[in-house]
């Protein structure tokens, strides 16, 4: 079964204490279809400026990622510019340039309609609702969000989660949401919101799931060189819906695997600037270091 991904498809410049890298790809949608694309065949739902280099739609090509919902508009591709600081944790946003993705809610293709799984990336909610407005057979729907939406469209929000299966978001965010400092008590909470399923990202320190059966902890895959953690989250949330749509049959079946599928997807996007790591893997290193993951949690 195939995936639906909606979110930004961006132009990234990054900056580390070592090297300054503008103009990669990178965006939401980009590096959650990219993941996905190892476990299911991928839609992308997004829009792209006049400036968006052929190379990069090369790329989304190479890993099949079916391009009839990408939209090319005259003007600027949305734009990202972030620094790290030497830990390489702490990030500052520099520059946010909306440009075509401003005010852009698409009607999407038909044949994209009856995607039976559907992942709804970081972008603004009123987007993301949009999208899941026009994919009402849909099986089950991943959101991803952060910070700033929790900021300034709280309410859009609000309204998303009662019509989602699973929210995906990291402890902070968890935190912003509830007002719950306890994590796990934060995760009931947003349960009572709406979403059947909540994910809660601890960065290096992995994951937590929350189902209707409890909970499940997952770890992050120990990498010895971190370049560049931009699109980890995404990369996360991208294999494990890719990897839950591959596998079919009862979520609650297959979410344990799917997590530590998209923990491990998401180490190898670490290992290289925006996309470049990630292009560069196959199924099969995923697959050689999920067994490496077991061993190394197994007691
Ligand atoms: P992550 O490191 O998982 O937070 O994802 C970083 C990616 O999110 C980058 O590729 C950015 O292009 C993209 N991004 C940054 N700001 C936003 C935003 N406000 N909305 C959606 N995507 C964003």
């Amino acid at each position: 079964m195939s995936v639906l991904v909606v979110g930004t498809t961006a132009l990234d410049s990054i900056k580390t204490p070592y090297s300054e890298n503008p103009r990669l790809l990178g965006g939401s949608a980009s590096h959650a279809a990219v993941a996905a694309s190892f476990f299911s065949p991928v839609s992308i739902v997004g829009v792209v400026g006049s400036d968006f280099p052929e190379d990069y739609i090369k790329l989304y090509q190479n890993h099949g990622i079916d391009l009839t919902g990408l939209e090319r508009r005259e003007g600027q591709t949305f734009f990202w510019e972030g620094e790290y600081e030497v830990n390489m944790n702490n990030r500052q946003t520099l520059e946010t340039v909306l440009g075509v993705i401003e005010d852009w809610l698409p009607e999407i293709p038909s044949s994209l309609r009856e995607k039976q799984y559907v992942l709804l990336a970081n972008c603004e909610p009123k987007l993301q609702r949009h999208i899941l407005n026009q994919t009402q057979n849909s099986r089950f729907v991943i959101a991803d969000t952060m910070d700033l939406w929790l900021n300034i469209a709280r309410d859009e929000l609000m309204a998303l989660l009662k019509e989602i299966d699973c929210l995906v978001l990291n402890d902070s965010e968890a935190r912003q949401l509830t007002e719950i400092d306890n994590v796990v008590v934060a995760v009931k909470k947003i349960h009572e919101l709406g979403p059947k399923y909540v994910i809660v990202k601890k960065g290096e320190h992995g994951s937590i799931l929350s189902t209707p059966k409890g909970l499940f902890i997952a770890p992050a895959f120990p990498i010895t060189e971190l370049t560049d953690p931009t699109g980890a989250g995404d990369s996360f949330v991208g294999g494990l819906i890719g990897y839950l749509a591959s596998a079919g049959g009862e979520i609650e079946d297959h979410f344990r695997r799917a997590i530590i599928h998209g923990s491990v997807t998401a180490s190898f996007c670490c290992q290289g600037f925006g996309l470049n790591a990630t292009t560069q893997t196959t199924r099969e290193a995923i697959d050689a270091r999920v067994t490496e993951l077991e061993a190394l949690v197994r007691f």
